[in-house]
């Protein structure tokens, strides 16, 4: 008997949209589509590399501290699962999406394989805002939000770290609840935690120190010395007071730091201890006494030589990028120029120093955490900054030499080097069954 179809009605396909859609997730890819085709990129690889292999989505309750119970959203995303565990930090934000946490996910595995880390990216985060909880209730939403991921995270699969809106105290609630879990103390689950529980101490002043020791290497990339140059800070969390000290002792100048407050600008420069001593005791820089207050949008066009960007995103884009003095931008941030600021840029002649190298001294330092609290052996505080140093140096040389054989911008040199180590990895690993 011949079978024939029953007549169906045609019910017209449209296209849902990619689950991490978002404004962020979109440059991220149309970045990596861009180098992609420059590379000549193995279309499947590049295929699989465009959006992540695992997302976790969570709704869960946290109780406040006047009994009233709150739903929050939580994320964790990881990006490429290839050559290692992931590595990605978590923050709380209230604007936090699975289209940004995949953007920056993303991003992590580029910065990752470009400093030679055996990890995949991944980021996490939960959209609440932080400045708005107590340390009970903190505690309580870290607690869950853990809960909820212990089947997702530990030491060979997935390991968090501070990001925005969170810090060695939230990492180490996540060892503690994850520990209680296994039954037994897990440190490697998480880095950037005290220096108590296996933490390192360098860790806070990571990201900084990493982008004061490309500072020199820009420096030289632009004929300027570092001596007396001078240094806009956009934030003055634990990037930017970190990035503060670390060129200051290196003999520049920063001449002007903003935060959420307002900004602050002094031309012989700010006395950074004293900001230091300030932001201890009154959290914001504005009406810090030894500086002039400026609109923090005005940080951007301060006569300076080098701008950094040390908060959050998207902050240099085409309504700004043209007014910016500075010759170097170093990128403290994460994706802290849009595609279309960064042309701008670029057209400019301005040197940028992308972000996944820029800002790579804080994973690459969890990664020494990591490994630490593996072997429950430690280093000296001397040992893990000679490393990083050495690290830094190696990766911003030869992403300078890559520019230069290529002639592209530092970022597409970083995105190129980054992506063709992942490329590489899945090609030899093929594919399963
Ligand atoms: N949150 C940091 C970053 O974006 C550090 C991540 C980590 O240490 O795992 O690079």
């Amino acid at each position: 008997m011949i079978f024939t179809a029953p007549d169906t009605e045609v019910i017209p396909v449209t296209t849902p949209p990619l689950e991490w859609d978002s404004g962020m997730y979109r440059e991220a890819v149309a970045q990596f589509d861009q180098v992609a085709a420059y590379m000549d990129l193995d279309a499947n690889v590049a295929e699989r590399l465009r959006t992540p292999q695992r997302s976790f989505l969570t709704t869960f309750p946290f109780r406040k501290d006047d009994g009233q119970v709150e739903t929050v959203f939580g994320y964790r995303v990881k990006h490429v699962l290839t050559m290692g565990p992931t590595k990605g930090g978590l923050r709380y934000a209230p604007t936090v999406n699975l289209g940004e946490v995949t953007a920056l996910a993303m991003n992590m595995t580029w910065k990752c394989s470009l400093v030679g880390l055996p990890y995949g990216g991944a980021k996490g985060g939960v959209r609440v805002a932080p400045e708005l909880l107590s340390r009970a209730e903190k505690q309580r939403l870290t607690r869950r939000y853990t809960s909820e991921i212990f089947t997702f995270i530990g030491p060979q699969s997935d390991i968090p770290a501070p990001d925005l809106g969170t810090d060695s105290q939230v990492m180490a609630w996540i060892m503690d609840t994850y520990s209680q879990q296994v039954g037994h103390p897990v440190p490697g689950v998480v880095t950037g935690k005290p220096v108590e529980l296996g933490g390192t101490s360098v860790r806070e002043e990571s990201t900084g120190l990493g982008l004061a020791y490309l500072l020199p290497l820009a420096l030289e990339m632009v004929d300027l010395p570092t001596k007396g140059t001078r240094v806009a800070i956009q934030g003055f969390g634990q990037v930017g007071k970190s990035v503060a000290r670390a060129v200051t002792a290196l003999g520049a100048r920063v001449v002007a730091v903003s935060d959420l407050s307002g900004g602050i600008y002094r031309p012989d420069g700010i006395d950074i201890p004293a900001l230091h001593q300030w932001t201890a005791r009154n959290v914001w820089v504005n009406s810090f006494p030894e500086a002039d207050p400026i609109d923090g949008d005005r940080l951007f066009e301060v006569d300076c030589e080098v701008l950094v960007p040390a908060a959050v995103q998207e902050v240099i884009h085409a309504g700004n990028a043209a007014d910016i003095t500075a010759a170097v931008v170093l990128e403290g941030a994460n994706s802290p120029t849009t595609m279309e600021g960064d042309r701008i840029l670029q057209k400019r002649g301005v040197l940028v120093i992308p972000d996944i190298l820029a800002n790579a001294g804080g994973v690459t330092v969890s990664y020494f955490e990591w490994l630490q609290g593996l072997q429950f052996y430690f280093w000296t505080n001397e040992e893990t900054r000679q490393r990083l140093r050495d690290i830094m140096t190696k990766a911003f040389l030869s992403i300078k030499e890559l520019a230069a054989k290529e002639q592209v911008d530092m970022r597409t040199a970083a995105l190129i080097m980054g992506i063709s180590r992942v490329a590489k990895a899945k090609l030899m690993r093929g594919l399963f069954p």
